[in-house]
């Protein structure tokens, strides 16, 4: 979550397989590392030596609390998001991924990828700017929308959110009836069961910047 901002998912997964391999496999590991060795096994991501400093101090952290990870994201949403934006690195989106994926909090994550397909779509066009508006105003929009839901359908949907702007939506000429764009993974047995062929966006007989694209040629 720390390594991939303003990092390409595939220099992440080659960094954590190596912080992985060099004996960090724990909160208490991470806590204990040396800034400059885990700078260097997080080379060459954004920020690595900032990111090595901030991974270090989340992990001393989190071995200091009662039930370390699960105290960090176990409670009441917003309290829980107000402690985590008090660490280095962390913003909204990244503490909403923590708390989606590592605490079960069923929430709608407004990263780069949500904002594009929501902007592009028009879906919200009437209530709210999705490529400008605050995280906050448009998180609140779209889940007083959807209503309530379980986690493992927030977790979907933003999952779809990701999966619709790397293979579909991308920032620069959308493939909105083209097959999808491949992605290539570093473990090769994520290529396996990624990226089936398709024949084009699933969104796009309602997207407005599609349509307005046929209309004027
Ligand atoms: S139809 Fe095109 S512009 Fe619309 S969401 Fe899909 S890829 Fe993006």
């Amino acid at each position: 979550m720390v390594l991939v901002q303003q990092t390409q998912w595939g220099i992440v997964e080659a960094a954590v397989l190596r912080i992985l391999a060099a004996g960090y496999t724990s909160f208490e590991a991470l806590a204990l590392a040396d800034a400059h060795t885990l700078a260097t096994l997080c080379k060459p991501c954004a920020f690595y030596t900032r990111k090595a400093v901030a991974l270090i101090r989340i992990a001393q952290h989190i071995v200091t609390l009662p039930d370390g990870f699960v105290s960090l994201v176990t409670g009441e949403r917003s309290a829980l998001r107000a402690g985590l934006l008090t660490l280095p690195q962390i913003g909204r989106e990244s503490a909403d991924t923590l708390l989606l994926y590592g605490g079960d909090h069923p929430l709608f994550i407004v990263d780069a990828y949500a904002r594009r397909v929501l902007a592009r779509t028009g879906i919200y066009a009437d209530q709210i700017d999705c490529m400008r508006a605050s995280y906050d105003a448009i998180q609140q929009v779209i889940e007083a929308d959807i209503g309530p839901v379980d986690v493992a359908t927030a977790r979907e949907l933003h999952a779809m959110m990701v999966e619709s702007s790397i293979h579909h939506c991308t920032a620069n000429n959308p493939r909105c009836t083209k097959t999808g764009a491949v992605r290539r993974f570093v473990d090769p047995r994520k290529c396996d069961a990624h990226c089936p062929p398709c024949s084009g966006c699933p969104a796009a007989s309602l997207c407005l910047y599609h349509q307005n694209t046929i209309v004027l040629g």
